[in-house]
C-alpha cells in the first residue's frame, strides 16, 4: 500500500471503454494516430476514486440532530424526540420511488464532483419487503441513468424495525422475512450484488448475522459486514470466517479480529468521517491493520445521520491526519483497495491496460496534494468506461 507508482510525461490511451495502453506520450501518439487528445498536463491523472460504502438513498437531511448532539443530548433521547435511524426509515417509507430517485441523483452527482467514479449504495432505510425493494429499484434506476459505476448492496439488516421489537419471536420473524422473502426476490431480479448486516451489540447478533450471510451466499450474493463499530463483538472474526468481501467500520476491532482479517482476503474498510462527525475520540487501528497485512480501504459512509459528506478526498485527509496513513496508503485505499472491497479489483482502481477507463484528473502537481488541500474540490473532471462522467460533458483543452 505504500508504493503508489507515479509516472511523469506519460499518456493514457483509451480504447472503447478500457485502457489500451499507458506509456510515453510520443510513442502512444504514434501507436494511436487518429485519436482525439485531451491535455491533462496541468494536473494529476489518477484511477477514478472508489467510494465503497455509502447510504446515499434517503429522504430528509438530519442537521437538527447534529445540534442536539452538540448540546449534549444523548442517542436515546434523540431517538425519543423522533430522530435517529428510525426517523430516516419513517421518512423513506413515506416517499415515492420517483422522489427518492431525484434526491439521490443530486447527491450522487455531488460525490462524483470530488473525483469518485465508482460508488457503492446500500438500501437499509426501508426495513420492510416493499420499502427495501423500492430502495433497490431506485439504486438500479440511478445505475442505469448516471454515468458513474454504481454497486448495489441490500442492507435490510440495518436495524430491527420498531414494529418487530416487541418480542424475540417477532424479531426472528423479521430475520425470516429478510432471508426467505426479500433475499430470493433481490437475487432473482438482480437488484443487488452484496448483502450487508449491521452486526453490533444491540443491533444484529452474531448468530442472526451468520444466518443472514449464509442465506446471502445461498442466493449467490457477495457478503459485507458493518463490524465492530462501537464494541468488539466478534464481527471482524465472523467476516473473515464467512469470507466476506469487506468488513467495515472496525473502530473497536480486537487484536483477535485483526488476526482473523490478516488470515483472510477480507478488505478492512475504514470510515473516519463518521468518527469525526460524531465527535468521537476513538479511531480504527489503521496502522495495526496494515502492519498485520490487512488491505485497508477508505470510504465516506455518506449517510444522513452520521456522515453527511460526499467528499472522498476529505476522507483521505482524515486517513492521513487521524489514522496515520501515508498519502500513498490513502490513495491505494480509495482506488485499488476500494475496488477490492467491491469485488472489482481486476476491473477498476488502476491505470493499467485492460482495466476500465475510469479516470480522475485533479488540479495539482503531486498526488500527495489530494489529502493535503483538505475539504477542497480539486477535481477537474472524471471519466467512467472512457466517457465523461463529471462534469457531464467535459471540455478540456
Ligand atoms: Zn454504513
Amino acid at each position: 500500500m505504500n508504493e503508489c507508482e507515479v509516472l511523469r510525461d506519460t499518456a493514457v490511451a483509451v480504447v472503447g471503454d478500457r485502457i489500451g495502453a499507458v506509456g510515453e506520450l510520443a510513442s502512444l501518439r504514434e501507436q494511436f494516430r487518429d485519436s482525439a487528445e485531451i491535455d491533462c498536463a496541468r494536473g494529476v491523472l489518477t484511477p477514478g476514486l472508489v467510494d465503497s460504502h455509502t447510504h446515499a438513498v434517503f429522504g430528509r437531511a438530519r442537521y437538527d440532530e447534529q445540534e442536539m448532539r452538540a448540546a449534549g443530548i444523548g442517542y436515546m433521547e434523540i431517538a425519543a424526540r423522533g430522530g435517529g435511524i428510525h426517523s430516516s426509515v419513517r421518512d423513506l417509507r413515506s416517499r415515492s420511488e420517483e422522489e427518492l430517485v431525484s434526491l439521490a441523483r443530486v447527491r450522487l452527482e455531488r460525490l462524483a464532483s470530488y473525483g469518485t467514479t465508482t460508488v457503492e449504495v446500500k438500501s437499509g432505510y426501508g426495513l420492510s419487503v416493499a420499502d427495501e425493494l423500492k430502495t433497490l429499484r431506485v439504486i438500479a434506476r440511478l445505475a442505469h441513468e448516471l454515468p458513474m459505476r454504481i454497486v448495489a448492496t441490500f442492507l435490510g439488516a440495518h436495524e430491527i424495525p420498531l414494529e418487530f421489537r416487541e418480542s424475540a419471536k417477532l424479531r426472528q420473524s423479521y430475520v425470516e422475512a429478510i432471508v426467505s422473502e426479500m433475499m430470493p426476490r433481490i437475487a432473482s431480479e438482480h437488484l443487488a450484488s452484496f448483502v450487508d448486516v449491521f452486526c453490533e451489540t444491540g443491533v444484529y447478533t452474531i448468530s442472526e448475522t451468520r444466518q443472514i450471510l449464509e442465506a446471502a451466499r445461498q442466493n449467490g450474493l457477495q457478503l459485507k459486514l458493518h463490524a465492530d463499530e462501537l464494541t468488539s463483538c466478534g464481527g471482524a472474526e465472523l467476516a473473515a470466517e464467512m469470507r466476506a468481501t469487506s468488513a467495515d467500520h472496525l473502530a473497536a476491532v480486537s487484536d483477535s479480529g485483526i488476526k482473523a482479517l490478516a488470515g483472510s482476503n477480507t478488505v478492512a474498510t475504514l470510515l473516519p468521517g463518521t468518527m469525526l462527525f460524531l465527535g468521537k475520540e476513538s479511531r480504527a487501528p489503521a496502522r495495526k491493520l496494515i502492519e498485520a497485512g490487512v488491505p485497508v480501504a477508505l470510504a465516506t459512509d455518506f449517510n444522513p445521520g452520521t456522515s453527511p459528506t460526499p467528499n472522498l478526498p476529505l476522507i483521505l485527509t482524515l486517513g492521513v491526519s487521524q489514522l496515520r496513513l501515508s498519502a500513498s496508503e490513502a490513495m491505494i485505499a480509495a482506488t485499488v483497495n476500494g475496488a477490492a472491497a467491491l469485488g472489482l479489483a481486476d476491473a477498476v482502481g488502476q491505470l493499467r491496460p485492460g482495466f476500465s477507463a475510469d479516470l480522475a484528473l485533479f488540479d495539482m502537481q503531486d498526488f500527495r496534494e489530494l489529502p493535503y488541500w483538505y475539504g477542497d474540490r480539486r477535481c477537474l473532471g472524471t471519466w467512467v468506461r472512457g466517457k465523461s462522467c463529471y462534469p457531464r460533458h467535459l471540455q478540456l483543452s
